[in-house]
C-alpha cells in the first residue's frame, strides 16, 4: 500500500497555493488527495448492510431471470402459428406453476406474467388482443414473432459483476442482491466521527443562559448531518477556549475516532491559539476559503485522525460540512466513485447581491410556477449566523467565483437539499 503524501508535500506541489484565498474547488482537491479510506471490513446480513459500502464486488451466481418467461398476461404459442386465426387452449401457466407439457402446432396455453414459457412456445399475445370462446383463442391483432417474452439472463448473466466494490447499498441494491439469492455481504466498517464545539460563550441546552451566552446549536446540526451519512458519532460536548482543555479533548477525540470535527475557534483572532495547538498535535493548514459563508477552515490530521476545523457560525458550519466534510467522509467510508451533488438550473425571481471573486452558497426556496418551470427565491437574510435561513430553504443557490450582482430573472445553479439534509 502506498502512503498518502504529507500535507507539506502536497502544498509544495501547488504553484498557486495561497492559504488566504483558497478557491473551493482547489480546497476540495487538496483534501481528497490527502484522504485514506478505511480498509477494515465486516460481513453483515443483507438488511443490516443498508447504507453501507461494498468491500467486494458482487458476482451473479445465477441467471436473472432464471427461465424465459412471459412479460404479459395472455396466451403463449409458437411464432409459426402467428398467421392462424385461432388456436386451441390446452392448459394454463402461472408464475411459479409452469405448464409441464409441450405445445404442438395449432395449440396455445393461457399464461400469466412471470410464468415460464413452455416447451414448443416462443411468443405471447396480450390478452387484450385476443378473444376466448370455450377452449378456442382467436387472435384479434397478431403480435410480432417472439413478442412479450423475457429471456433467461436478460437482466443479469451468471458470472457477471453486478455491483463493484465501493458502491453504497441503497434500497435498489439490497433488492438486486436479494434477487441473486445472496444473504450476506462484505462491507467496510462504519466510520467513527468525534466532534465538539469551542467557545467561552456556549451553553448546552438544559442550563439557563447567562449574560452574553448562547446555546450551542452546532452540535445538533452536526449530529443530524452525520447521522444521515450513517457514521458512528462521538459527541464530546462544549470545550471552552482554554488551551489545556482543548489539547486534552483533541487528543482524546483523535485516539477514539477516524475523523475529528470542531466548530469555532478558527477565525482571525482566535486562530493563533488553535494554530499553535494543532501544529503541536499534528499537521494542519489554516485556510481562508474564497466562499461565503464559511471563509475560515482548518484541515489536516491530529494524530492518526483526519481533522476539520469548521467555522463557528451556524450556517457556515452546515455549508462547509456539505461542501467539504460530506465528500471527504463518503470517500473515507470507501465509496468509489463519490457521488457528486447535482447542480440544476432554475430562474431566480429576485435580484441577487454577490461579490465576484468568491463562491457563494445562498439559501433558496425552489418551486415550480404555474407552467411547471423551476424557479428559485432566495430566503431573506443571508447572514451566516441566521440558521432560520437553512431551515426555510430547500436548496442552495450556488454562485461561482466569476459571478457578480445578478438581476431578477437570471438563470442560476441550485443544489437541492432534499436527500442530503
Ligand atoms: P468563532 O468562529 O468561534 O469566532 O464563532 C463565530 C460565531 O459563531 C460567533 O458569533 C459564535 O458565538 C458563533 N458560534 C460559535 N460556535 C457556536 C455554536 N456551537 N453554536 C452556535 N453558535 C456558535
Ligand atoms: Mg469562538
Amino acid at each position: 500500500m502506498t502512503m498518502p503524501p504529507s500535507l507539506s508535500q502536497l502544498i509544495s506541489c501547488q504553484d498557486d497555493y495561497d492559504p488566504n484565498s483558497m478557491p473551493v474547488a482547489q480546497a476540495k482537491t487538496f483534501i481528497r488527495d490527502f484522504l485514506s479510506p478505511v480498509t477494515a471490513t465486516e460481513t453483515l446480513p443483507l438488511k443490516a448492510a443498508l447504507g453501507r459500502v461494498l468491500a467486494t464486488s458482487i458476482i451473479s451466481p445465477l441467471n436473472v431471470p432464471s427461465h424465459d418467461n412471459s412479460a404479459m398476461d395472455g396466451f403463449a404459442f409458437h411464432s409459426r402459428d402467428i398467421t392462424s386465426s385461432s388456436l386451441n387452449i390446452i392448459g394454463t401457466a402461472f408464475a411459479g406453476k409452469p405448464f409441464k407439457g409441450t405445445l404442438q402446432a395449432g395449440e396455445c396455453i393461457r399464461i400469466m406474467t412471470g410464468a415460464v414459457i413452455p416447451s414448443g412456445a416462443d411468443t405471447v399475445i396480450m390478452q387484450e388482443r385476443a378473444q376466448v370462446s370455450g377452449d378456442i383463442m382467436t387472435i384479434l391483432e397478431a403480435p410480432k414473432p417472439y413478442a412479450n417474452v423475457r429471456y433467461a439472463g436478460e437482466d443479469l448473466k451468471a458470472g457477471q459483476a453486478v455491483l463493484e466494490t465501493g458502491r453504497q447499498l441503497r434500497p435498489a441494491e439490497l433488492g438486486l442482491i436479494a434477487s441473486l439469492g445472496i444473504g450476506e455481504v462484505s462491507v467496510y466498517r462504519r466510520l467513527k466521527v468525534a466532534f465538539f464545539s469551542t467557545g467561552d460563550e456556549l451553553v448546552s441546552i438544559g442550563s439557563p443562559l447567562g449574560e452574553g451566552q448562547i446555546y450551542d446549536s452546532n452540535r445538533y446540526t452536526l449530529y443530524g448531518m452525520l447521522e444521515k451519512l450513517g457514521v458512528d458519532i462521538i459527541d464530546m460536548g462544549i470545550v471552552h477556549d482554554d488551551p489545556a482543555t482543548l489539547e486534552q479533548t483533541l487528543i482524546q477525540a483523535s485516539t477514539q475516532a477516524d475523523v475529528v470535527l470542531t466548530s469555532g475557534g478558527v477565525s482571525v483572532g482566535e486562530a493563533d491559539f488553535m494554530k499553535q495547538l494543532l501544529e503541536k498535535l499534528g499537521q494542519v493548514v489554516f485556510w481562508k476559503i474564497a466562499m461565503k459563508p464559511g471563509r475560515p477552515l482548518a484541515y489536516g490530521k491530529v494524530g492518526k485522525a483526519h481533522y476539520f476545523g469548521l467555522p463557528g457560525n451556524p450556517v457556515a458550519v452546515m455549508v462547509t460540512f456539505y461542501q467539504f466534510v460530506r465528500d471527504a467522509l463518503l470517500h473515507l467510508m470507501g465509496q468509489n466513485p463519490v457521488p457528486t451533488l447535482p447542480l440544476l438550473k432554475a430562474t431566480c425571481t429576485e435580484p441577487i447581491r454577490k461579490l465576484a471573486g468568491r463562491t457563494e452558497f445562498q439559501r433558496g426556496i425552489l418551486f415550480t410556477d404555474s407552467t411547471g418551470v423551476w424557479q428559485v427565491r432566495p430566503t431573506g437574510n443571508q447572514g451566516s449566523g441566521i440558521l432560520r435561513s437553512m431551515s426555510e430553504a430547500n436548496c442552495f443557490i450556488v454562485l461561482d467565483e466569476a459571478i457578480g450582482n445578478l438581476p431578477a430573472g437570471t438563470e442560476v445553479h441550485v443544489q437541492v437539499m432534499e436527500g442530503i439534509i
